[in-house]
């Protein structure tokens, strides 16, 4: 398997370990590894397909996991792609509508539309 993203960490297996920090700490049947009288809670091994190599579920078991390996490491991910300036998307100005519903009740919305740029 050739690996562009994240070398060192994916190997040529096609099995990852979830990344969460935590995973080996939940008590789940299906962690438990080892023989009678050394049992541990093992982090669950994940089946890595190179197709989905943006999908989140190919390097983390959970969205638990993947909260929890985003918590850890936030100040290294917010350094990947700093937010110095806010983005904008141009809209048309908001219209905002009556509605009445058959039984008297009344209420507004505001359509929001992307305006052609
Ligand atoms: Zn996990």
């Amino acid at each position: 398997m050739h690996c562009n993203c994240i070398c060192g960490v994916i190997s040529m297996t096609s099995h990852v370990w979830c990344h969460g920090p935590s995973c080996h700490t939940n008590h789940t049947v299906d962690r438990v590894r080892g023989s009678k009288g050394s049992k541990v809670l093992r982090t669950r091994k994940i089946q890595f397909n190179p197709e989905w190599r943006e999908n989140m579920y190919n390097y983390f078991c959970s969205n638990g996991c993947y909260n929890d390996f985003a918590n850890k490491y936030i100040q290294q991910i917010i350094a990947i792609a700093p937010r110095n300036e806010p983005l904008e998307t141009p809209i048309e100005d908001p219209e905002k509508t009556k509605h009445t519903t058959s039984w008297g009740h009344t209420y507004y919305d505001t359509r929001i539309r992307e305006r052609e740029v």
